[in-house]
């Protein structure tokens, strides 16, 4: 991956907010109570979470014990190799292509970037030749319709976007009901030798209905066309957020049992821990990391990358 140092660059960048407050811990002169004291803070400071935190606390005192480390510069190596185990798990690449098609269904509350990750998303599987079809289940804001579309077709705006073997098109009908598009969206896939359909749903409904139960019935019409799918149920949160991320994991996770996360708007936060708050709390695997607006800003995770830039 060409754009691999780029975006570790941006990364650290982003997570420089994050990380001021931990990197003065280590400039203190001996490794003492305070020392681990000022860690607690930072650590919560950064979104962390109670229970991370204290998770974090023990095992990196246990590391200092058998190392016999007494440099706090030194505390900083350990804090990464704790932080990178506890983060490992989230680890895991998003695997297309063992079904026919892999139908995905991704969800999120407004404005968490989940349209934008969508897009970028559907770039990295157009380049990689895959036959792509987007369901447009978010029939009640036309943005969200006509931004999916932008982001397929970015070519010339019209039709279907063809890169060598694979393609882009789109399932729209403005005002539908979304269980019947998705419906439809997936039985085309079928139909038409999808390798991938990816579903849109909405963040927000302009009636009573609760989200999560509109969210339900469209999984459960997914399963109704393709009796093993979905394959992958996809919460887009803003990592930026914080601590309200953590809540929307485990709120989205109760509801639809998500496989994956992307966890977008990681440029720029000062609440980077909270992926230790998930690590620890309700351990979703993280199949993507936004970094920014721009295509190239969806990147794979990893724990040890993200240990190393947060504190770096
Ligand atoms: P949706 O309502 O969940 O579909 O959210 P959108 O995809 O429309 O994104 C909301 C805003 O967040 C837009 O201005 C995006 O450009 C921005 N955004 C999305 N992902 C990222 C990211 O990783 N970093 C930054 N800085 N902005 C992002």
């Amino acid at each position: 991956e060409p754009s691999r140092a780029g975006w570790l660059s941006r990364l650290k960048e982003g997570l420089r907010k994050t990380g001021s407050s931990l990197a003065g811990v280590f400039s203190r002169t001996k490794i003492d109570d305070a020392l681990y004291e000022e860690l607690e803070e930072a650590l919560l400071l950064a979104d962390t979470g109670v229970k991370a935190t204290e998770f974090l606390l023990e095992d990196l005192k246990r590391r200092v014990r058998e190392t016999r480390t007494t440099e706090p510069q030194a505390v900083k190596g350990l804090l990464v190799d704790s932080l990178s185990e506890l983060l490992k798990p989230l680890e895991r690449p998003l695997e297309i292509g063992r079904h026919d098609p892999t139908v995905m269904m991704v969800v999120g509350v407004n404005g968490a970037g989940k349209t934008t990750s969508i897009g970028k998303l559907t770039r990295h599987l157009l380049e990689a030749e895959q036959k792509v079809l987007m369901a447009a289940a978010d029939t009640f804001r036309a943005a969200a319709r006509e931004q999916l579309a932008v982001w397929a077709q970015r070519a010339d705006g019209s039709g279907v976007q063809v890169q060598g073997a694979g393609w882009v098109d789109i399932v729209s009908q403005q005002g539908g009901d979304p269980a019947a598009v998705t419906f439809d969206a997936v039985n085309a896939g079928k139909a038409r030798g999808c390798d991938v359909v990816i579903a849109d749903t909405a963040g927000r409904l302009p009636t009573q209905l609760h989200l999560m139960e509109e969210l339900k019935k469209i999984k459960r019409v997914i399963t109704k066309a393709q009796p093993d799918a979905p394959h992958e149920v996809l919460l887009v949160v803003d990592g930026n957020t914080g601590q309200n991320a953590l809540t929307q994991v485990r709120a989205f996770d109760d509801a639809l049992q998500l496989t994956g996360l992307i966890v977008t708007k990681l440029d720029g936060t000062a609440k980077g821990g909270v992926l230790a708050a998930i690590a620890r709390e309700r351990p979703v695997p993280v199949y993507f990391i936004g970094v920014g607006e721009r295509l190239e800003d969806l990147q794979t995770f990893s724990a040890r990358e993200f240990a190393q830039a947060l504190l770096s």
